[in-house]
């Protein structure tokens, strides 16, 4: 069916009014906040919700947000995976209290980091961890890993990846030639001399770039989720590793999306065998803190180079790397939030939401997808499979992306800023994926003129 864009405008100026009449202490907060904070917000990608201006936000349990308004939210963005096991779960906001009453961060280890480490072994399978305060900078560093142990500079990257803040990564592909990103402000080297970029999917493609002999590691997802979802085709993770290995690159697979997939994330939905795993965000339960983990083989060229050092001062981590607060977090979410149990309902209620709106979709005969991975749901604007982020991409619709995320906002509900995902957490009711489903509804109802 097609989408008249007279009436999505039209959809658009009426929404955009009707949150701005509903959200006068949110407008004022913002107004004060320009006289201090650069354009009105702590980060610049603030200013891009849908919304003519951000909501303030005043708190959040579990899968509910209140804004300084005194609206509630059923909250599907989850800090874009930050939250995704709920807002302020109970086990790390005990912990939490506890470890904040007893000093935060030491520069020595304690118990909790030991117990840290036994339990990312125990799911991802690699014998060492470290620590770091984002998955930006534990991306960062295990770059400078892979370089150090190969002797290369480049980072082989996938279209359409994010993976953080990072020079060498902040690129795409135009007419299968690699870019800076627009966005990539004031790198230090240009991209074209740290990093080569192929498609997801294109094997022949990898085999082409590793050939070149330059390329330290491959730094990618189980499956792409900063371009839309992109499905690993059958044998394309086999295809890799084997093509990694043939050319002693490492091969780093971060898990700070996919971790959605499941209690081992990517990586034990697909049988991986990474050289690193990098993951951040939800780990603390949304106190900043990140892992990144490595095989016996690297430990063991680290602690080599380590060895021969006679500075302390290593080019990876900072003081707060390895904080006693970020330690107890991650000890109460892997061992009470990040369950088994969690993973089962966040899964199950991820698919009522899935096939709901398939059926919304189908019903109102429009040509858009929807796709999942463990707690994590696309919606496309186009049917089928992408193969790789510019076919995902082609499906593009910024116009229809901005209603869709205003109309919900205006309706009680809150969904990712970037993309067109729902996140699932543990404390997602029914009763919360029936409401999104319902408002789903309402909003094919009202771009049709059904
Ligand atoms: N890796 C992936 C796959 C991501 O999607 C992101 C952020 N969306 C990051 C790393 C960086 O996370 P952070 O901004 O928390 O450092």
């Amino acid at each position: 069916m097609r989408i008249d864009r007279h009436r999505l405008a039209a959809l658009l100026s009426a929404e955009q009014r009707r949150f701005t009449e509903a959200n006068g202490a949110s407008l004022a907060l913002f107004e004060r906040a320009k006289q201090s904070l650069h354009r009105g917000v702590p980060m610049p990608w603030m200013t891009q919700w849908a919304s003519p201006f951000p909501l303030f936000i005043e708190g959040g349990k579990g899968a509910r947000l209140r804004d300084a308004d005194g609206h509630s939210y059923i909250d599907f963005c989850l800090g874009d995976t930050g939250a995704l096991f709920g807002h302020s779960p109970t086990p790390v906001v005990e912990a939490l209290a506890e470890r904040a009453g007893d000093g935060m961060t030491f520069m020595l280890p304690n118990q909790d980091a030991i117990h840290v480490g036994e339990a990312l072994t125990a799911r991802f399978g690699l014998p060492h961890w470290q620590f770091a305060l984002s998955a930006t900078d534990a991306n960062r560093f295990a770059i400078k890993i892979a370089r150090s142990v190969t002797g290369r500079r480049r980072v082989l990257l996938f279209n359409g990846c994010y993976h953080g803040s990072l020079d060498e990564t902040l690129a795409h592909l135009e007419n299968g030639v690699m870019r800076a990103g627009p966005a990539n402000m004031g790198p230090g080297i240009e991209v074209a001399e740290t990093s080569r970029m192929v498609e997801f999917n294109d094997i022949a493609a990898v085999e082409a770039a590793l050939a070149e002999g330059d390329v330290a590691c491959v730094l990618c997802e189980p499956a792409l989720t900063n371009s839309g979802l992109v499905f690993p085709q059958p044998g394309f993770h086999e295809a890799l590793r084997a093509a990694t290995r043939d050319h002693g690159v490492m091969l780093i697979i971060d898990e700070t999306h996919s971790i959605c997939a499941g209690p081992g994330g990517g990586v034990g939905e697909y049988g991986l065998e990474p050289d690193l795993i990098t993951l951040g965000k939800p780990l603390a339960g949304g106190v900043p803190a990140a892992v990144y983990g490595y095989s016996s083989a690297v430990g063991e060229r680290i602690a080599a180079w380590l060895d021969g050092l006679d500075s302390f001062v290593t080019g990876i981590g900072g003081t707060l790397s390895g904080n006693a607060l970020a330690m107890a977090a991650m000890r109460a979410s892997l061992d009470h939030v990040m369950t088994e149990a969690a993973y089962d309902h966040m899964t199950t209620q991820a698919e009522r939401l899935r096939c709901g709106v398939a059926e919304i979709i189908a019903g109102y005969g429009l040509s858009w997808g929807v796709a999942r991975l463990g707690a994590r749901v696309e919606y496309r604007w186009g049917r089928g499979a992408p193969a790789n982020a510019t076919e995902a991409l082609g499906d593009a619709d910024p116009e229809l992306d901005r209603l869709f995320r205003l109309f919900f906002l205006n309706r009680g509900i809150m969904l990712t800023i970037f993309y067109n995902v729902a996140l699932v957490s543990p404390v997602t009711s029914a009763a919360d994926i029936d409401r999104h489903n319902t408002v789903f509804d309402e909003f094919a109802h009202a771009v049709t003129g059904a």
